[in-house]
């Protein structure tokens, strides 16, 4: 007998009434419990009912046999059969609920195979032949700025790579926090938002998905939110997913505390519409706010081509910022890959991309969400990245975290305001204190521009918050920003012989050494005791601005991993150095300049030249 069929299985519009009849369930379909549920429920339930009549059957036997006297007892044989027709029974029902099991078995296996990920032939889809075609095309670029066209070819699922770097850890902690994934969009594809979604159900273990808010930021166009929910209606694994909509397209910095408020799970985390999650995407970022709820944490975000639809994978980088406030990606130095685990251990960003972080609920709200004084797009990323930063928290890049994002050359919206003017000058009012003039000199028309309303908010939480100086950030988080970084005054370089220093750290009696040991120069550089005539202490610099010390013949200064003593190559580069009127000596190589602490033995380092300590040259 089959109790669960899998046409019953099937639809679970339709349930049987307790009168054995079929009657519709009134519930929405969103929350209900799923098919397999279904199945499930009824599995254990008919597993209970045999258990329960063999035990009775057993029991009342056992009783009778037991309480009645000898004459009053039936016969034997009567006991006897009756206990095996309740073992022929009880394994009737142990064969039925075997075949309930296969039922639900079978029907996992259906669910399994309806979202399975095909792998697409994007060059074979991409083709349009008929003008038809072609114009669906144009249109779909017109529309989004990407190709909406071979996006909806493309479908509700797909393969893509595993991005990953083969040294990401597979397992991951136990009791993680659940997240509510917040998506708001404006004028989205509707396949690109559907394939999304599904990018998010299928990588993600379901446990740690609250929810999955999509905050519908007031679209001129209904398609997206439309076809998502008519999606959900026949998936019940988006019974997660929980549709939002703004009053007024409000732009997407207070889109995103729109859907924060209205968030429940322990971690925020936001995404752009248009983006594919990777395998196992969710838990390394997870796992770092269960470790430190001040620590906000980005994925690493691999490019989806606008145009081919392809999914590439990024390289480890960390974001950064200019003095316009916009922001940039920074790529480590080749050097930082020398120790591969640096190729998967989070790394520390001055500043986010924006649209793809995680964050502790609560903590979000604490360090003042966002602006809400700003508009549309853009700055907003960089004001929460010096937020965090100087006001006690973390940011960090997590290179096993994946997510793909479509990046267009251009935005399809807001074309009506310089919303960067007013955020970028709101965001540089209110933290920048006196380097606003950096800022004021690479933006001048902005120095008189009024309009950017009141920030006094912002400037009260910042004291609040207890917030450090932009001077702190500068020196700390990101020195590459120092100005005079890049030093412009240099000592004419020598001609042919070269000239000999030694190399005094300035107001000290430490002097530039190369470390020798018993005579034979060794890789570092260190900081010793003043002696005019060591010959490790005399360095020559030549006409062709290397830094020779005396004391070999053949090994060069070099920047390539921190400040060493390398076999001279000849090439320049590395081993090429600048020495500026006040005596700091520079790289243009790796941008920096040599840097020593004031204790005896200290190695010498690499430092941004504005942080660098000045030296004294001596001539020989
Ligand atoms: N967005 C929004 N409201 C707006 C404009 C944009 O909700 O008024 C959404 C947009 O759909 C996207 C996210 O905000 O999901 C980030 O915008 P976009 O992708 O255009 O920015 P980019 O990735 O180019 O920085
Ligand atoms: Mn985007």
């Amino acid at each position: 007998m089959n109790r669960c069929t899998i046409g019953w299985c099937l639809d679970p519009l339709v349930s049987t009434g307790s009168l054995g009849q079929q009657s519709v369930d009134p519930r929405p379909l969103v929350g209900r419990p799923s098919r397999t549920m279904f199945c499930r429920r009824r599995a254990t339930f008919s597993l209970l009912v045999p258990l329960l009549v063999v035990s009775f059957l057993l029991y009342s036997l056992l009783s009778t046999s037991t309480s009645s006297s000898l004459s009053e007892r039936r016969e034997d044989n009567e006991y006897i059969n009756n206990v095996q027709r309740a073992k022929v029974e009880a394994a009737d029902e142990v064969r039925a609920i075997q075949s309930d099991v296969a039922d639900v078995e079978t029907n996992v296996v259906v669910e399994v195979e309806d979202e399975k990920e095909r792998e697409v032939n994007l060059t074979q889809l991409a083709i349009a032949n008929t003008k038809e075609e072609k114009d669906a095309e144009t249109r779909g670029f017109e529309k989004y700025q990407f190709n909406g066209y071979l996006s909806d070819k493309i479908g509700e699922r797909r393969k893509i790579p595993d991005s990953r770097n083969s040294r990401c850890p597979q397992t991951f902690g136990q009791n993680l926090p659940t997240a509510s994934i917040i998506v708001c969009y404006f004028n989205e594809s509707p396949s690109v938002l559907i394939r999304m979604v599904n990018s998010i159900l299928s990588r993600t273990p379901s446990p740690l998905i609250r929810e999955i808010l999509l905050v519908d930021d007031s679209s001129e166009w209904p398609d997206a939110t439309e076809a998502a929910k008519k999606y959900q209606e026949l998936h019940r694994k988006w019974n997660v997913v929980k549709f939002l909509k703004t009053d007024v397209n409000e732009g997407l910095i207070r889109a995103k505390i729109f859907g924060a408020k209205k968030a429940v799970g322990d971690v925020l985390v936001f995404l752009d519409s248009h983006c594919e999650v990777n395998q196992d995407w969710l838990q390394p970022l997870l796992e770092q706010i269960a470790e430190k709820r001040e620590r906000v944490v980005c994925p690493i975000i691999d490019i989806i081509d606008a145009m081919s639809m392809k999914y590439v994978e990024s390289p480890v980088c960390k974001g950064g910022v200019n003095w316009a406030m916009t922001f940039k990606w920074d790529y480590p130095p080749r050097s930082y890959f020398q120790d591969p685990q640096n190729f998967v251990r989070p790394l520390k960003s001055a500043t986010m991309a924006g649209g793809l972080f995680a964050i502790d609920r609560k903590y979000f709200f604490e360090i003042g969400s966002y602006d809400e004084g700003m508009e549309v797009w853009g700055a907003e990323n960089v004001e929460i990245s010096f937020r965090i930063w100087n006001c006690g928290g973390e940011l960090l890049i997590i290179p096993c975290s994946r997510v793909g994002h479509i990046f267009r050359q251009r935005r399809p919206y807001g074309l009506s305001s310089d919303s960067m003017r007013k955020n970028s000058v709101r965001l540089a009012r209110v933290w920048l204190d006196d380097y606003i003039e950096e800022f004021w000199k690479v933006r001048p028309a902005y120095r008189n521009y009024t309009e950017y309303g009141d920030i006094s908010k912002r400037l009260k939480l910042r004291e609040e918050l207890q917030c450090k100086s932009f001077q702190w950030y500068l020196e700390n988080i990101y020195p590459e920003l120092l100005p005079n970084n890049s030093p412009t005054e240099f000592l004419a370089q020598p001609s042919s012989q070269g000239v000999k220093y030694h190399i005094q750290l300035e107001n000290e009696t430490l002097c530039l050494s190369a470390e020798s040991n018993g005579g034979r120069i060794a890789g570092v550089v260190e900081m010793r005791r003043c002696l005019r005539d060591a010959r490790e202490q005399i360095w020559r610099w030549t006409s062709t601005g290397e830094l020779r010390p005396m004391g070999s013949s053949t090994l060069c200064l070099d920047s390539f991993s921190g400040a060493k003593l390398m076999r001279c190559h000849n090439q320049g580069a590395h081993q090429k150095w600048a020495i500026t009127k006040d005596g700091k000596l520079f790289n243009a190589s790796s941008g920096k300049c040599i840097n020593a602490t004031n204790e005896l033995n200290e190695h010498a380092n690499l430092a941004f030249c504005s942080l660098a300590k000045t030296f004294t040259l001596l001539p020989i």
